[in-house]
């Protein structure tokens, strides 16, 4: 019989706000005191900013407190490798090394103790239970292993949890469909993109989502899955219920997820503290408003980071959940990231617009790009959007360029260029999708 109690742990996810906020400001006490008297790199930081071990009064001196910003991390690293001088715990409790993905430069390399491997598992296990996953689910991974911190972490969940995993990774998509056909799985992980991919693939071939099992996605490592037109097609394609899925490798793989009510990314608050701060005041802004994730871990006991910044868009909501959970909520889950923001013609836009503009256009596929070019002191010089015909399509490729261009100046408020190739010109994907293209 299936376990219906809808919480993996009622006491900490349906917390009250009051609680939750003196729990937070007494594990973040303890890690900011590890952080002073364990962390050279952090000791620095602090005493720069005047701070005084044991000044914290509440939660909102945090927001006194230095920021950490990736590149630091990696400029940390190579002056003092191999791991930089804020590695907390000695070697003998090292557990496993997770290097960044790279898509924005040399990758950090983070360190899980074998405590923290515990924590991961059980948040991520937790996220799960969230979107109804349980014992006995079949899980295909495709999530990448070995490259990509998010592999593992669902795995050692899936376990816990006591599914049936495969773990096929980010392999090729013919190896995925076949398991899928095979092995029966309930619950894919995969980014949206690449199950978008495995629709379309599905499709071609004529196995329509009833002859699958699959019931539930997770989906991350790419923002879109909150896309309404994007949303809906990976669940129309895939007969499933789909969850938008986000994590980062500094900070935690598979730490926030949408419940089922579907009303944005739940973050785990009892384990980060997450600020929504603006990008150019570096001040928090007020609740609703979008910003900068800056995330802070108040359990983590390798490689802790104070203060992360992101450079993911997101609002927050601090508002009761349907679901009956009290931790804070991004509805929309991640709108863009400050690396990936156009400026064009004095407009600015995310990919994540072009992509919701392009999906709910009938006379196209799911794929697109936008190629930049720049003059001196990078501005952008042209801007176009290539977005591929759907199958069948070819008769309306005029009308359906025109109906892309108008569609894309009502969205962005600006008109770039607009080419439509024909089905399966553009690149497909098993990781994350890369959008923009600087030629
Ligand atoms: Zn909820």
């Amino acid at each position: 019989m299936t376990d219906d109690r809808p919480f993996w742990d009622k006491q900490v996810e349906t917390i009250s706000r009051d609680e939750l906020a003196a729990l937070q400001l007494a594990r973040l006490r303890i890690q900011v005191d590890r952080l002073y008297h364990g962390s050279v790199f952090y000791r620095e930081k602090l005493t720069a900013t005047g701070f005084e071990p044991g000044a914290l009064e509440s939660l909102d001196d945090l927001t006194r407190l230095p920021l950490v910003t990736k590149q630091e991390l990696r400029e940390e690293q190579v002056s003092h490798p191999p791991f930089g001088r804020y590695t907390l715990v000695p070697p003998r409790q090292w557990a496993e090394l997770h290097p960044s993905t790279g898509t924005t430069g040399v990758p950090v390399a983070t360190i899980w103790s074998v405590r923290d491997v515990n924590v991961i598992t059980d948040v991520t296990a937790r996220t799960m239970w969230g979107v109804g996953v349980r014992s006995g689910d079949i899980v295909q991974n495709a999530f990448a292993y070995g490259l990509w911190v998010a592999g593992m972490s669902v795995h050692y969940a899936t376990r816990h949890l006591g599914c049936f995993v495969i773990p096929i990774g980010a392999i090729a998509t013919e190896q995925q469909i076949h398991y899928l056909r095979m092995a029966g799985p309930t619950v894919l992980f995969s980014t949206p993109s690449y199950a978008l991919h495995i629709a379309e693939r599905l499709k071609e071939r004529g196995v329509a989502p009833s002859e699958l099992s699959l019931r539930v996605g997770c989906f991350g490592g790419e923002a879109g899955t909150e896309n309404p037109a994007t949303r809906a097609k990976i669940e129309d394609g895939l007969g499933i219920k789909a969850y938008d899925y986000f994590g980062l490798g500094e900070i935690g793989p598979t730490m926030a997820c949408e419940c089922t009510a579907k009303v944005g990314l739940h973050w785990s608050e009892d384990l980060h503290i997450v600020e929504i701060i603006d990008a150019v005041t570096r001040r928090p802004v007020r609740e609703g408003e979008t910003g900068i994730v800056v995330l802070t871990h108040l359990d983590r006991d390798a490689t802790p980071m104070l203060r992360y910044w992101t450079n993911d868009y997101a609002k927050l909501d601090t508002s009761p959940c349907v679901c009956g959970r009290t931790h804070a909520r991004s509805p929309g889950g991640i709108l863009g990231r400050a690396d990936d923001l156009v400026i064009f013609r004095g407009a600015k836009f995310y990919p994540v617009q072009v992509e919701q503009v392009v999906r709910s256009l009938d006379g196209l596929g799911d794929e697109f790009r936008i190629e930049r070019r720049h003059v001196g002191d990078g501005v952008v010089e042209t801007c176009v959007v290539v977005a591929e015909l759907a199958p069948g399509a070819e008769a309306q490729q005029a009308g359906v360029r025109d109906q892309l261009q108008d569609s894309l100046r009502s969205a962005l408020g600006v008109t770039p260029e607009v080419r439509v190739e024909p089905f399966g010109a553009i690149e497909r994907t098993t990781f994350k999708a890369k959008r923009l293209i600087d030629l």
